[in-house]
């Protein structure tokens, strides 16, 4: 829903501590043997050493979907059943797990979420420093240091773990958010709309939908029977369009943003009461503000993140719209 906006320059530190994370982790081992290391396991399995590591862990959503269709080609979870052969478990459906698993482990990201070092996962999201859900917009999500108590978003696979292991730790794969949606999204692999490109937007806003007639509301005395909402999405056939409805399907949000029905009351209360008459001595009142963010419960500085921000902003655009009868 929102674009997560962080400086290039920041960006490229993160990704380059992230990289040096990796590396570090690629020689560790799964057992006593020395040669037993992930990056060994990895290069053995995928093909990719050092170099294209470095690529794939520091790499855009582009370069991940291409890195999903070689894996694909190259029908990589077949190596399981190999590497296995001589395992006592024996369906292939066991093998595959057993596969999943070694590959999550070479590739480092529970060491991740786990780790409490000089970098980790809190640090990812304390650098980030994106308080607000980019999926939903709904719920705050601050990252709280050790000595205070260790909270911090929830890291969602954009490309769900489950299915592509081998992307669990890419630095672009991983979406801070909140746990609502992390949950929501789980293996799901429909492409939703991905925060760290793109947003709804004009694309997809909020509107005020009669309950009664399935319908936009069109006029002001409709409001008297309490409306419902939805998100309008301008073109289905645009990929935005389509990513859009996916999230809206996946993170269920015409449905949440309808059970927070208090703050679509008290959002169009406010705008009953704010009529043009009062607006003037308001606005001598308190120089210099926006009276009307004032009044409406809207923040008053729009280039920061709040929660519900969008929601109320569009639905203001359409209250704004409505025919007065
Ligand atoms: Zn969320």
């Amino acid at each position: 829903m929102y674009k997560i906006e962080v400086e290039d320059t920041l960006l490229d530190r993160l990704k380059e501590k992230h990289w040096l994370w990796f590396k570090n982790h690629l020689t560790k081992t799964f057992s006593k043997k020395p040669k037993d290391t992930y990056g060994a396991f990895i290069k053995k399995i995928f093909g990719w050493d050092e170099s294209v590591l470095e690529n794939i862990i520091k790499g855009s959503k582009r370069e991940l979907e291409d890195v999903i269709k070689k894996v694909q080609a190259k029908k990589i979870a077949c190596e399981s059943l190999q590497i296995f052969r001589n395992d006592p478990h024996k369906s292939a459906k066991q093998k595959q797990n057993k596969f999943h698993e070694k590959v999550m482990k070479a590739f480092g990201y529970d060491n991740f979420i786990d780790q409490k070092k000089s970098w980790d996962a809190y640090e990812l999201c304390e650098s980030l420093k994106i308080d607000v859900c980019p999926y939903c917009n709904r719920q705050y999500i601050f990252t709280v240091d050790n000595q205070s108590g260790m909270v911090r978003p929830e890291l969602d696979h954009y490309f769900p773990k489950q299915k592509y292991p081998y992307l669990s730790a890419c630095f672009f794969n991983l979406i801070p958010s909140c746990s609502v949606c992390n949950h929501l999204k789980s293996s799901q692999d429909d492409r939703v709309v991905y925060p760290y490109e793109n947003e709804f937007g004009k694309h997809g806003m909020f509107r005020l939908k009669s309950r009664r007639w399935d319908r936009d509301i069109i006029t002001i005395s409709e409001l008297v029977r309490m409306p419902g909402v939805y998100i309008k999405i301008d073109n289905l056939r645009t990929s935005l369009g389509k990513q859009i409805n996916n999230s809206k399907k996946v993170f269920n949000l015409d449905v949440l943003y309808n059970m927070q029905s208090i703050e679509l009351n008290d959002l169009i209360s406010r705008y009953q009461n704010f009529t043009g008459a009062n607006k003037v001595g308001l606005k001598r009142m308190f120089k210099g503000v926006d009276v009307e963010r004032l009044i409406l419960g809207i923040p008053l500085n729009p280039q920061k993140r709040y929660i519900m921000q969008k929601f109320k902003e569009d639905i203001i655009k359409h209250l704004n719209s409505l025919k007065r009868r």
